[in-house]
């Protein structure tokens, strides 16, 4: 499809700022590659506005939205229905508006993580001991995503102990199977049976900042998950890889959750390598 006809279905993005988001040249080459007649574009909506809109997406006839920061809790309140990912998380980065006007949050960043880690890797969360690096909105979608999973183990190791005893507290009651736990500064014997390592801080951005652990303390056929994008190859990325441990980057993981939505949008399977080709380029 060429040019914006009076027939052009419309999405976005909407957060505060957005103007740096990715989102509409990842999700523009996803709608090229399936030649479909969608424009995706990003959408500044400062935090009292939120509701109007939330609400503006069915009177104007939006197919959906990505929700980013700092909005992914606060259009909870606008919509009709979650999925059980969206309600378990508490956040909703997703919104899908269906033909009959039901507004619908998805949480796509729990399955597009799972999913590319898989994909990039072979490792399945069911039934592994999974750690994740952080305690924050992308530490807690992937433990939640891992656990629903059926995950034996969730240890989080962050920097705030008492943000991640309250995830735990959090997270244990709806996944009351697996196990979860937290660790200060974990040694390699702790760390012995983990398949998985999520590295969900946003610690490798700067140049400086230190590694999020130490990956000599991973058991060397862990495979795992950067959220970090930028920089591609973040310290922590390239310390892994140097030890031979498998690990997905921070772009499969943010294509993962935008192929997801665009799948749920348009009903067809999104062109991956389009995506992140366009990221790349
Ligand atoms: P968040 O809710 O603000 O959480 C940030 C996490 O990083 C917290 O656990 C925080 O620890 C930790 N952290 C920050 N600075 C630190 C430091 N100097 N030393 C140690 N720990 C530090 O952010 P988020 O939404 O979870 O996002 C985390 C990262 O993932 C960001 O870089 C974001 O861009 C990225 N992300 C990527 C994708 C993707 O698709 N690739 C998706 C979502 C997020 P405390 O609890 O101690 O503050």
């Amino acid at each position: 499809m060429s040019g914006i006809t009076g027939k052009t279905g419309v999405l976005g993005v909407i957060g505060w700022p957005v103007a740096h988001s990715r989102s509409p040249q990842m999700q523009a080459a996803a709608i090229a590659a399936a030649g479909l007649d969608l424009a995706y574009v990003a959408l500044p909506v400062e935090p009292a506005r939120v509701g109007d809109a939330v609400r503006g997406l069915r009177a104007l006839g939006f197919r959906g939205c990505n929700v980013t920061i700092p909005h992914k809790v606060a259009v909870i309140e606008y919509l009709d229905e979650l999925t059980p990912a969206a309600r378990g998380i508490g956040a909703v980065n997703t919104i899908e508006v269906r033909s009959d006007g039901r507004l619908v949050g998805h949480n796509t960043d729990a399955d597009g993580g799972l999913a590319a880690v898989a994909f990039e890797t072979g490792a399945d969360a069911g039934g592994a001991d999974v750690l994740v690096l952080g305690a924050g909105g992308a530490a807690r979608a992937v433990a939640w995503g891992a656990a629903a999973r059926g995950a034996r183990r969730v240890t989080f190791v962050n920097r705030t102990r008492g943000k991640a005893d309250a995830l735990v507290a959090d997270l244990a009651t709806a996944h009351p199977r697996t196990d979860f736990r937290v660790l200060e500064s974990p040694v390699a014997a702790d760390l012995a049976t983990v398949g998985i390592v999520f590295q969900m801080t946003s610690l490798g951005m700067k140049p400086d900042d230190p590694l999020p652990l130490d990956p000599a303390l991973l058991p060397a056929g862990a495979a795992g998950l950067e959220a970090v994008y930028s920089p591609l190859e973040t310290p922590w990325l390239r310390a892994c890889r140097a030890r031979g441990l498998r690990i997905a980057d921070g772009l499969t993981m943010l294509v993962g959750q935008g192929a997801l939505a665009f799948e749920i949008w348009t009903g067809q399977t999104a062109d991956r390598e389009a995506m992140r080709r366009a990221l790349v380029t």
